[in-house]
């Protein structure tokens, strides 16, 4: 198609040329570091810091044993796990406040496979992105080799900061409320003019759902996976969806051709009836389950998000406080309440050596956003993380950096 960008693959490294940002080199004859050891005390209770799939709470995995044999191995059509379907569908739609209307969707795939239901069943001409990051990024890619859309819209910021669209000529406005790669938190608020010109709102939210306030009815469509916040396993996708996305995508669906596994329609239908179009994996719904249910239990998305913020708050006011540390979001509005992203001085210690030897003592999964290259500590803050765990981390960065310096 003619006026069309030639390398519509490459939003992924686009956004790490555009703040000149490559991978560091590590001298080949480094001299090998001494081991530095952490003493026992000083660890964290639970030593999982990812991003991603992300720590699950050991009281989940206790719930899905207690199962036994009523759900693992039965079929996903009968009651048993039709009634966990349901327990999902409508413990998140009270986590989240929907308003009237609003279903929960959910089909296989995770939100990788949403992007792709999404340029199907929701974008019907053209679409407005914000990319920031990697995952932005991805989806603007995704609508742009779409063969029947018309070239995307695509607001790009540096890594670190947020670009959320503005109005444009569109149907679909999409950005992302958690970029998960650079640890950088958007506004989720409706594009002024979107609803006059009829165009939805779709919110990337597989990181921030269940870590981050929100008003869903800012959007038409807030998606999610349950591998970050929900700290369960990844796999399958999440919407909650308006009315206006509903009828969207049944009417694209009508007259275009969309394949059977990447219909939003038919996950509606499925939805509704508490399943899913093809076999989802149990045992990621029971984890699911058991973490929106403690979440209610403890006083709903205020408790999670309080959580999320409280652990985050520790670590940058934590960075900003030494010299050899900085938050690398420089907007302090900006910076992710669920995965903070930390800058260290490049004099003083290579963040890998701190990551590694964190790692040693079981305190896993702290490193950088692969194709971001910093010299940088990615720590995942979400409500699963004890906010105690958080502080004997930082404790934990002290001391090894003590030690090698
Ligand atoms: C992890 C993540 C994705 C990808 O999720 P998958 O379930 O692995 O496809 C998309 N967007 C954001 C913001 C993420 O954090």
């Amino acid at each position: 198609m003619p006026g069309r960008p030639q390398s519509q693959g490459s939003w992924s490294t686009t956004w790490i040329e555009v703040a000149g940002l490559y991978p560091r080199q590590v001298p080949e004859n480094a001299p090998a570091a001494a081991p530095v050891s952490i003493p026992a005390e000083l660890l964290p209770r639970d030593g999982r810091f990812g991003s991603g799939p992300s720590k699950i709470r050991p009281e989940q995995v206790e719930a899905l044993v207690a199962s036994g044999s009523t759900l693992l191995g039965t079929s996903h059509r009968q009651a048993p796990v039709r009634n966990l379907v349901r327990r999902v569908r409508t413990g998140l739609a009270e986590l989240l406040g929907l308003p009237d209307g609003y279903e929960v969707v959910l089909g296989n795939g995770g939100s990788t496979a949403f992007w792709d239901v999404a340029t199907f069943c929701l974008v019907e001409r053209r679409s407005a992105h914000g990319a920031f990051g990697e995952f932005g990024s991805k989806f603007a890619a995704a609508a742009a080799r779409a063969p029947f859309l018309e070239e995307p819209v695509v607001t790009t910021a540096a890594p670190g900061s947020v670009a959320v669209p503005g109005h444009a000529d569109v149907d679909v406005y999409a950005w992302p409320q958690n970029e998960t790669s650079t640890g950088a938190v958007a506004p989720v608020r409706r594009v002024a003019g979107s609803r006059e010109q009829g165009a939805l709102v779709v919110v990337d939210a597989t990181s921030a759902a269940g870590g981050v306030a929100v008003d869903v009815a800012q959007t038409d469509v807030y998606y999610f996976a349950p591998q970050k916040s929900f700290a369960s396993d990844g796999g399958l996708w999440l919407a909650a969806m308006s009315p206006a996305a509903i009828e969207r995508a049944a009417r694209l669906e009508a007259g275009r051709w969309v394949p059977e596994s990447l219909s939003l329609t038919t996950a509606v239908t499925n939805s509704r009836l508490d399943q899913t179009l093809n076999t989802p994996a149990i045992a990621t719904l029971l984890l699911l389950a058991e973490q929106v249910d403690w979440m209610l239990q403890n006083g709903g998305l205020p408790f999670a998000a309080g959580r999320s913020a409280a652990s985050s708050g520790h670590v940058y006011a934590w960075a900003q406080a030494r010299d050899w540390a900085t938050p690398f979001v420089a907007e302090p509005e900006h910076r992710s309440p669920v995965v903070a992203t930390i800058d260290f001085d490049p004099q003083v210690v290579e963040a890998a050596t701190i990551a590694r030897a964190l790692r040693a003592h079981g305190v896993v999964d702290v490193e950088p956003y692969r194709k971001l290259g910093r010299n940088q500590l990615r720590i995942a803050t979400y409500p699963a993380v004890d906010p105690r765990d958080a502080l004997a981390l930082t404790a934990c960065i002290d001391h090894v950096v003590d030690q090698l310096v």
